[in-house]
């Protein structure tokens, strides 16, 4: 079995909508070319995910339109022949889309009747193995979708999940409108609606980094009821990490144990039904991938510029929105120590939002030791013994109060994000706590022109490349 889904953009899907749907009621099509993000195994389901990256919209134009009701459709088909051969060149796939006016949320029996004829005509013209999406959109603008792996009647397989990532996140999904009857998220439920928590039930988040600020996400997620949460960070538990990283032990750390291990530890005593995956490594190691590319959103709480120029470029080539949390205090040299700079920030990455190389957040410098260091520690000590190499002072100041308080804000961007409970523009790119001045600030950057991730469209979703998250020319 394959696990199969979607992700739109938000700015692919809303021009989408306004081709679809309009005022005189009728049904309308387009196309979508689509790259790929296959997970060999889901950390998760255990089985292979594919997950399909909606690169570009491709309406159907009016004067190619044959008959169109509210309840029909029929359009010459040499817009469709053009969309595959460009599929075919560029390594995608084709879905079709169609709206039903009428609001009917599934395929109808003529849908049932005219797909495999279309996949029949994709299979001629781009050969065995082809396989074509289809999906469906009502006039409230809900999706369902599903993909033909054969020309036959029985010939396809459901999309589990249809995301729209942006400045709002929207999961399309069969079971959204049940109630996930557990007492634990009864009073969020009283707050939020029943739809959050079937939400947050469905999602998998990645959590890379689980030191103070990790762990409390991590934590604050669980409680949520997150469905799915997978940890990667390549540290172990130290007595110094006791102040703040919740779940560990003095035990821990005399274990020196993993802290993806403790976290999910204490994840999983919760008996909240989270199901939890630790891997004690790098996030860029080639372990993490499939996990990665198996979540819907990331949280960045790593302190290393390498790990979060990694985070940088997948958010953007995987359609993933990565939620990166950074804290820093900066203390006077008295014998006393004296706050000079106690910041925290929590900045959205991803399609639509400039990127953390544009907003100088990460340091490439600092990144390109922290490369070094782990791919040849041996040139790293030699340069460091020359003082050489950045970043590498004394132990940075952290106290819990802070680290929480940003895991608060990171999840609570999130929580927006699916609920809207802000109102329309409720969403924040970039907020900067400054906990010294008890103020917020939003510092805005915009991207830099010749950035290949944030300033324009063309790496937005381009998925498995070889070598991984490399360019594609
Ligand atoms: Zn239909
Ligand atoms: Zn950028």
């Amino acid at each position: 079995m394959t696990t199969y889904s979607l992700t739109f953009c938000a700015e692919d899907y809303e021009a989408l909508k306004a081709h679809l749907i309009r005022e005189d009621g009728c049904e309308r099509a387009a196309y979508l070319l689509c790259r790929e993000a296959r997970t060999g195994i889901d950390p998760w389901e255990r089985q292979v995910h594919e997950k399909f990256l909606v690169t570009r919209i491709i309406p159907v134009p009016d004067e190619d339109i044959e008959e169109s009701t509210p309840a029909h459709i029929s359009w010459r088909t040499h817009s469709f022949v053009q969309s595959l051969k460009e599929a075919a060149g560029n390594d995608q796939v084709v879905a079709i889309v169609h709206n039903h006016p009428t609001g009917l949320l599934a395929f109808s029996p003529q849908d049932d009747a005219n797909e495999p004829d279309l996949l029949q005509g994709a299979l001629n013209r781009n050969g065995d193995g082809t396989r074509i999406l289809s999906i469906v959109l009502t006039p409230d603008g809900q999706m369902t979708g599903r993909i033909w792996l054969h020309p036959s009647k029985t010939g396809h397989e459901p999309l589990s999940i249809v995301r729209v990532i942006g400045p709002r996140i929207t999961l399309h999904y069969p079971d959204r409108a049940t109630v996930l009857d557990m007492p634990a998220f009864h009073r969020q439920a009283l707050a939020f609606g029943q739809a959050l928590n079937r939400d947050l039930r469905k999602l998998r988040i990645g959590i890379v980094g689980c030191g103070g600020t990790g762990s409390a996400v991590a934590m604050l997620l669980a409680r949520l009821g997150i469905g799915q949460i997978v940890l990667i960070d390549n540290d172990i538990v130290d007595q110094t990490n006791l102040n703040r990283l919740h779940g560990a032990r003095q035990a821990d750390a005399d274990a020196m144990r993993p802290k993806v291990e403790v976290v999910a530890r204490e994840i999983t005593e919760l008996g909240l039904g989270v199901r939890v995956t630790p891997f004690d490594a790098w996030v860029g190691n080639p372990l993490c991938r499939d996990a990665l590319k198996a979540c819907d959103v990331i949280f960045g709480c790593t302190d290393d510029h390498d790990g979060r120029m990694f985070l940088n470029r997948f958010a953007y080539y995987y359609l993933t929105p990565v939620i990166d949390i950074g804290l820093a205090i900066d203390v006077g040299n008295e014998d006393v120590p004296n706050i000079k700079a106690l910041d925290g920030r929590v900045t959205v990455i991803g399609p639509g939002h400039t990127c953390l190389l544009c907003r100088e957040i990460i340091d490439t410098a600092i990144a390109a030791d922290q490369a070094l260091k782990r791919k040849n520690p041996e040139e790293y000590d030699k340069r460091k013994a020359e003082a050489y190499v950045f970043g590498e002072g004394n132990p940075s100041p952290a106290v819990v109060t802070f680290t929480t308080e940003l895991a608060c804000m990171g999840v609570n961007e999130l929580l927006h994000r699916l609920q809207g409970f802000r109102g329309p523009d409720g969403h924040a790119a970039n907020r900067v706590r400054r906990f010294h001045h008890n103020e917020d600030r939003r510092p805005g950057r915009h991207p830099r022109p010749d950035c290949p991730l944030c300033a324009s469209k063309d790496t937005w979703g381009t998925g498995d490349v070889d070598p991984f998250l490399d360019r594609i020319e």
